[in-house]
């Protein structure tokens, strides 16, 4: 399949991160589905007119990746329209942050439903497809706090620490389909995410990366598209990070 015609799947495509890695695949003319879930569509919509604006076949849904029988149905409806399934993205995420004394049932529930169950489900349905066309790719976004862990993010930490062994498990399970599993493994980017960080832990990080700096949204992307690519065709099962040197 040429890379322009190939159809991927972005999980938590409206901003940040994953809106940078919809644009990198649409450098390359692939036909591109991501989800999201703010009711308010309009970092969605934005994300939607800049793919479109470049001639890219896209389209959006609003949904929540912690359902399992609607991203069963989702999946099932990429497939019927686009004929197909290349690339899944699982990129979607969210903090639930608090200290671990004071971290309440629902705050761990959320963070690993949405981070690393909606992982489990999107993978799960698109794997069906996968297998049956023997071949895709899947890359995971976990963190460089899964491996090193982080004050107030238990749940995070976590739920990213799982990304890494569900992909390590999963690209053994699939190596002999043609399928390729890995994540990569984000430091300090310069998303929403971490603009909402308190000063504080905004100054704590920065003080510990070798380079300086916080990472932009498309020097992650860049990474999860080499990994879709051909060039990454012998490559499963890893986490690549891309942090500046936060973790080496
Ligand atoms: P972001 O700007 O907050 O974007 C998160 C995306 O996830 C949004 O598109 C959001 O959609 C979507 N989302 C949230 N809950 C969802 C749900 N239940 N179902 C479907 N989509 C959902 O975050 P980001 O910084 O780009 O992060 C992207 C990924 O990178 C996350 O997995 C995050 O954990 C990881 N990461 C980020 C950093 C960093 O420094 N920024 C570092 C390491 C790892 P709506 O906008 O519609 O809510």
């Amino acid at each position: 399949m040429p890379e322009s015609k190939r159809v991927v799947v972005v999980t938590g495509g409206s901003k940040g991160i994953g809106r940078a890695i919809c644009l990198r695949f649409a450098r390359e003319g692939a036909r591109i589905v991501f989800l999201h879930y703010d009711p308010d569509d309009v970092a969605a919509d934005e994300t939607l007119k800049l793919l479109q604006d470049r001639g890219i076949e896209a389209t959006t849904k609003k949904l929540d990746v912690s359902s399992f029988a609607d991203v069963e149905e989702f999946f099932r409806e990429v497939v019927e329209e686009f004929q197909g399934l290349d690339v899944l993205v699982n990129n979607s995420g969210i903090t639930r942050d608090a200290l671990f004394l004071r971290m309440s049932e629902d705050q761990w529930d959320q963070a690993l439903s949405v981070n690393l169950k909606g992982a489990f489900n999107c993978a799960k349905a698109a794997v069906r497809f996968m297998v049956k066309q023997r071949s895709g790719r899947i890359i995971s976004i976990s963190s460089v706090v899964g491996q090193i862990g982080n004050i107030g993010q238990a749940n995070y930490a976590a739920s990213k620490a799982g990304i890494m062994g569900f992909t390590k498990s999963i690209a053994r399970e699939l190596a002999t389909r043609g399928i390729t599993a890995n994540a990569v493994a984000p430091g300090f980017i310069n998303t929403e995410m971490t603009r909402n960080l308190p000063e504080k832990a905004r100054d704590f990080f920065l003080n510990q990366i070798p380079m300086g700096r916080v990472g932009e949204p498309e020097e992650v992307a860049e990474v999860v598209y080499w990994l879709a690519s051909e060039g990454a065709s012998y490559i499963t099962g890893q986490v690549i990070h891309v942090n500046g040197g936060l973790y080496m």
